[in-house]
């Protein structure tokens, strides 16, 4: 049993059968309980760097799973052969880092023959949700978690044939959402998350009150500045601060 809530959301998504790679795999508690659940028939354990492969070589040697979980170091996808696995998981970085991951293994041709990517961005959740958009991944289903005072959100993409037009129906929102524009309102999406938006659980809304505690702290410290420069950026921190009130005063039925 996985001794996480947030690596218990990540394995959840992970489609039954699944070969899969869990890159950033550190201790591989992830490949090591979705081959204890069944879930996964093998696994590979990609790391970077030398202690953490160490690691998930002895998590995975004391779990028993020597013959089905297999650590490789490797820098991202490199670790792995086109067609190997058919889901890859990246947890527990910044999202900055996982689009970089996920963007040279594109390149690379490691994508090819992976249906499913499941990934958890510390921070910087819309660079992730970009680069999904770009590359015709379906965000089929995302959530949202708190831990250790800490929120993390976990999204499920997935390859399809209709993967594009998904994506345009799930970013388009019409009507526009709270009447901001097309364009903003994407923008919103991609920085929220579009299933988040839609539900506003609690955890959504209480991630977005710190945030707007967090935004507020910068904006009176920018005050205290004369600079033109400091007065747009307030301004502009004020009308973030207004979008993400206005999205939690107004109920789930209001936004599409
Ligand atoms: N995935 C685990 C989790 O979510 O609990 C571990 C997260 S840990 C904070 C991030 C791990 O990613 C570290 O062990 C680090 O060595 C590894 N890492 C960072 N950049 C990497 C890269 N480019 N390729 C493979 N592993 C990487």
């Amino acid at each position: 049993m996985l001794n996480s809530k947030r690596l218990t959301v990540i394995a959840d998504y992970v489609s039954q059968g699944a070969r899969v790679a869990d890159i950033g795999s550190d201790h591989a508690l992830l490949p090591v309980e979705l081959v204890r659940r069944g879930t996964s028939p093998s696994a590979v354990a990609g790391e970077v760097n030398d202690g953490p492969l160490e690691a998930a070589r002895k998590g995975i040697a004391a779990a028993g799973f020597n013959d089905v979980i297999e650590a490789r170091k490797g820098n991202g996808l490199e670790v792995l052969q086109p067609g190997e696995v058919d889901t890859v998981t990246i947890a527990g970085m910044g999202g900055a880092l996982i689009v970089t991951i996920l963007e040279a293994g594109r390149l690379a041709g490691k994508l090819e023959g992976v249906s499913q990517l499941v990934l958890q961005p510390n921070v910087g959740e819309e660079l992730v949700r970009e680069w999904l958009l770009e590359h015709g991944w379906y965000l089929a289903e995302e959530a949202i978690l708190e831990e250790d005072g800490k929120y993390y959100e976990v999204m499920n993409a997935i390859r399809q044939p209709s993967g594009d037009a998904d994506n345009k129906i799930l970013y388009g929102g019409e009507p526009p959402l709270i009447g901001l524009g097309g364009e903003a309102s994407r923008k919103l999406k991609l920085s929220m998350g579009p299933w988040l938006l839609q539900s506003r659980g609690e955890v959504f809304a209480a991630k977005w009150r710190s945030e707007i505690r967090k935004l507020r702290r910068i904006e009176a410290q920018m005050a205290q500045s004369e600079l033109d420069e400091a007065k747009e950026r307030r301004e502009a921190f004020s009308r973030e601060i207004a979008t993400i009130e206005e999205v939690l005063a107004c109920t789930p039925t209001d936004i599409s």
